[in-house]
């Protein structure tokens, strides 16, 4: 039998091969490696895509997460809120400002922020909250909003999972992720629903003077060359990645379209496994399954995995360690039981395969191999 991986993406590139090995070809005969057509060409696009929000690509979504933060001016002591069941990069980035790190747990069904912890968590240094749209679907984002402007407190959205999902608000308006707050993040890292050939990422915001302040950071802080108004960093998105993206961007909302057969494909095939608590969609968000994730509770996730395992289906536990337990961000004020949805979470998660290629006989081997250890 053979192999089944997390993503494929070599017959991703297959079906798209010579649209993507042209737009490589073209960067290279231009040599504008850094910079140059293929970079503004994809900003544009993926501003319209973002209801004309300005576009500020950079290096990766960690640094998008960090210019972020430089931008909104924050001070050492500083507090900006996110929750433990995240990946690394969003804790990251607040330590390495010397900003102190705050949590709030997540709900159970969503994986998301819970808001109704966050003005408990509030003190009066809190200046930054970054929601983290997990997993493909939106955070609550309008509570979250309001709660944040009355106490001046900036809003920049972890969209990493989540590129090209909506927010519907109790108005009945949609809003895809990534323009929602007062700026947002997304990492182009091969594997996630826009996916780069290596590194990258960008930030968003529809703020004009934001903006500016973000591109100066991400260019050593500097508007004319060898003059610097502010300390920045160098953190960049290549030509060649830019072109392919470009290429993968026109295909994005048809690639979630598939990734969300794939997940009702799932949902149907796993219906009545009563030991499976399956993933999900909150009202007021439609999802882009970057993940496809279950809940296995009463200690059985683990032999799942070991089962699959032995079979050559691959499955990933996201996160088995919540950040306020790990080493480097262990804090007094949050010992073990502060956030008990993330510690049960990271017991019982389990994401299957899930990607734009799945079809449904993958699908029912990777089912079918669950059920024999349930
Ligand atoms: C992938 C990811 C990041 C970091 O992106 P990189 O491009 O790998 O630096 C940040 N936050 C979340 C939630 C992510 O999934």
């Amino acid at each position: 039998m053979s192999q089944i991986p997390m993503v494929d993406l070599k017959t991703q590139y297959n079906h798209i091969a010579e649209e993507i090995d042209n737009a490589i070809k073209k960067v290279i005969h231009s040599t504008q490696f850094i910079g140059g057509e293929a970079l503004s060409e994809f900003k544009s696009n993926l501003s319209k895509y973002h209801h004309n929000a300005h576009v500020i690509p950079c290096a990766n979504g960690t640094d998008a997460l960090q210019i972020a933060l430089m931008a909104a001016g924050l001070k050492p002591g500083d507090e900006v809120i996110t929750t433990p069941f995240t990946f690394v990069a969003t804790a990251e980035v607040i330590a390495l400002l010397r900003l102190e790190v705050k949590f709030v747990d997540v709900y159970y069904d969503t994986f998301n922020m819970n808001i109704e912890q966050l003005e408990e968590a509030r003190t009066e240094r809190t200046r930054a909250v970054i929601p983290v749209h997990l997993f493909g679907q939106c955070c609550n984002m309008d509570p979250i909003n309001e709660w944040a402007k009355s106490h001046d407190i900036c809003v920049i959205e972890d969209n990493a999972q989540s590129i090209g999902a909506h927010y519907t608000n109790h108005l009945g308006t949609a809003r895809r992720s990534g323009t929602l707050g007062d700026m947002a993040c997304t990492s182009f890292f091969p594997s996630k629903n826009l996916g780069a050939y290596g590194d990258g990422g960008a930030i968003f915001t529809k703020d004009d003077e934001l903006a500016e302040k973000l591109s100066v950071i991400c260019n050593h802080g500097s508007k004319v060359r060898y003059y610097h108004e502010a300390i920045g960093v160098n953190s960049r998105l290549d030509g060649i990645q830019a072109a392919i993206l470009n290429v993968k961007l026109k295909y994005l909302d048809q690639y979630n379209e598939r990734r969300n057969v794939a997940a009702h494909n799932y949902k149907t095939l796993l219906q009545d496994v009563v030991e499976i608590i399956l993933p999900e969609t909150a009202e007021y968000s439609d999802h882009v399954y970057h993940q496809f994730t279950l809940k296995i509770p009463n200690g059985k996730r683990d032999q799942v995995q070991k089962h699959l395992n032995s079979k050559g289906i691959a499955s990933g536990v996201y996160y088995p360690v919540p950040l306020h337990l790990q080493k480097a961000y262990y804090s007094p004020n949050f010992p073990e039981g502060s956030f008990p949805i993330s510690e049960r979470l990271a017991l019982e998660v389990l994401s299957l395969p899930m990607h734009t290629e799945l079809d449904m006989e993958t699908q029912s081997r990777v089912v079918e191999e669950i059920k024999i250890t349930l």
